[in-house]
Formats: C-alpha cells, sequence, structure tokens
C-alpha cells in the first residue's frame, strides 16, 4: 500500500500543481485582475516567472518521488514475483525451487498434468518465453552495471542480443546454442565455455567485446577460441546474426551449432563475420 501511493505521488503531485495554477490563471481573469495586468504592459509570458517561483519546490519533490517510487517500484516487482515462484513451488510441486549456473530457475517434481497451468501462471508473470537452451537463454555477469572489476557492461549487451532474436521459432530452429558473457577477464560468466562466447574489453577507455567460438560445458568440455578482433557494442546483435547465418548455410542434417564449429573450424565464421564488417 505504501509504495503503491509513493509511485502515484508523483502523477498526484503534478495534477494538483496544474489544477491549482489553472484555478489560479481562471480567478484572475473573472475578478478582471488580467486586464490590470495587461493594461501595465505585462504579458501573458511575464506571469511565468512568479508561477516558477511558486511551483520550484514541488518540482523537486516530484522529481525526488520519481525516483523513489522508480526505485521501490522495482523493488516492489521483485518482490511479488519472489512470491509468485514461492507459490509456484508449494502449489505445483513440494516446494523447492533450485538455481541453476544457467542463471535459471528450476522447479521439480511438477506433475506433468499441471506442466500447461504452471507455464500460463509464468507467462502471466512474464516469466513463459520458452527459450530454454536456445540462443537467448543467456548467460551474463552482472558487468559494468553492478561490478566494480568490469571492462565493460554484460547486461545490456544480452538484452540487445535477446530484442534482435525474438522469433521463437528461428530460436528452435536453430537448436541449442549456449552463448555466455563476461564482463572482464575474471569470467564469471563462463564466456570460455559457451558455443558463443562475449568478454568485455577496455580499449582506451571505451568497452569493446571479444567473441569466441566453440566453447561447450559437460562431456565435451571445451575451451572456446578466439576469432580476432573484438567489436564495439552496437556491432555485437550483427555479429551474432552474422555467425548464425553462418551456422545455418554450413549446417548437416540438423548439426548442433557446436558439432557445425568443430567441423569446420573458425575461418568460415571469421570470413564472414569481418568481410561484412569490413563492408
Ligand atoms: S566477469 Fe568481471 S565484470 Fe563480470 S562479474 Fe566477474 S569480475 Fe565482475
Amino acid at each position: 500500500m505504501g509504495y503503491t501511493v509513493l509511485s502515484d505521488m508523483p502523477t498526484i503531485l503534478s495534477m494538483s500543481l496544474f489544477i491549482s495554477v489553472l484555478t489560479v490563471v481562471t480567478r484572475m481573469y473573472r475578478d478582471s485582475e488580467m486586464v490590470i495586468w495587461f493594461a501595465s504592459g505585462r504579458g501573458l509570458i511575464s506571469l511565468v516567472r512568479p508561477l516558477l517561483r511558486f511551483a520550484w519546490p514541488v518540482f523537486l519533490v516530484v522529481a525526488a518521488l520519481a525516483l523513489l517510487g522508480l526505485r521501490f517500484g522495482r523493488a516492489r516487482a521483485w518482490r511479488q514475483l519472489g512470491y509468485a515462484l514461492a507459490g509456484w513451488s508449494e502449489r505445483y510441486g513440494f516446494g523447492e525451487i533450485r538455481v541453476s549456473h544457467e542463471q535459471n530457475l528450476v522447479l521439480p517434481d511438477v506433475r506433468k498434468r499441471d506442466l500447461y497451468a504452471l507455464w500460463r501462471e509464468a507467462c502471466a508473470a512474464g516469466l513463459g518465453t520458452a527459450n530454454g537452451g536456445l540462443l537467448t537463454d543467456i548467460i551474463a555477469c552482472p558487468g559494468g552495471d553492478f561490478c566494480a572489476l568490469a571492462n565493460a557492461k554484460s547486461i545490456p549487451i544480452a538484452q540487445a542480443i535477446q530484442q534482435r532474436f525474438d522469433d521463437l521459432d528461428y530460436l528452435h530452429d536453430l537448436g541449442a546454442i549456449s552463448l555466455n558473457i563476461s564482463g572482464c577477464m575474471n569470467a564469471c560468466g563462463h564466456h570460455h565455455i559457451g558455443n558463443i562466447g562475449i568478454l568485455g574489453v577496455d580499449k582506451n577507455g571505451s568497452e569493446w567485446y571479444q567473441f569466441t567460438l566453440g566453447g561447450s560445458q559437460g562431456q565435451q568440455a571445451t575451451l572456446g577460441k578466439v576469432i580476432g578482433p573484438s567489436f564495439a557494442a552496437e556491432e555485437v546483435p550483427r555479429v551474432i546474426e552474422r555467425i548464425v547465418h553462418t551456422y545455418v548455410d554450413y549446417r548437416e542434417n540438423g548439426e548442433a551449432f557446436f558439432d557445425t564449429v568443430q567441423r569446420i573450424g573458425l575461418e568460415p565464421f571469421k570470413e564472414r563475420v569481418y568481410a561484412e564488417a569490413a563492408v
């Protein structure tokens, strides 16, 4: 309740300010004060200064509340999501939630017949995207937004890639591809073992991104190899697109991304990525 009031206060205060200014100006016209104002050689514009003198403390309070509301609004959204998850684990499982290193939450022991109902609830909470194990199921470290050690941001890069690849049918057609992003060489995003790895690097004080291909975890654990010079942040989604197109052109009989990279090596990817980058 308190959070809701706080979030709505900027709107309420702005509306109150607008109505009070409108009321004062209307009264001034009604009481012929404006006739005197104009007769003394002053225009409407000269009303702005006294109005601002009256309104600036309200502007300050609105700005402060807006910032606070944003902060508390996010906190409230996360809290509600936490309650929703806890509720699902109680109702559909045995009250257990597991966190995977792929940065996903797993609700174990859900009966098959309840899966659809659970998925509907997850969709309503914004968690229903069926992209587990696909290109947009990204592992990203906190990066420059939250980590003092970072060379570059990770989260906005992951978001830009997710926005570029928002067609679930296409993602399912591509099949399993792991994409890992680390904001520095400490590698908390395990970029070395992503099929596609992205490492944030610092070049003369600006953020750049180096790509590795062919990494893998599990039975076929492999370190990815660097494909060449790094790219600016805005180029990253386009580079991923070129890598994916190269894979689609070379894959054989539904071959997985990792297997295609192992079979053809890095050269076809490098040629495509850097040839098009040079255009
Ligand atoms: S990889 Fe670097 S930037 Fe990312 S969380 Fe670890 S230390 Fe921070």
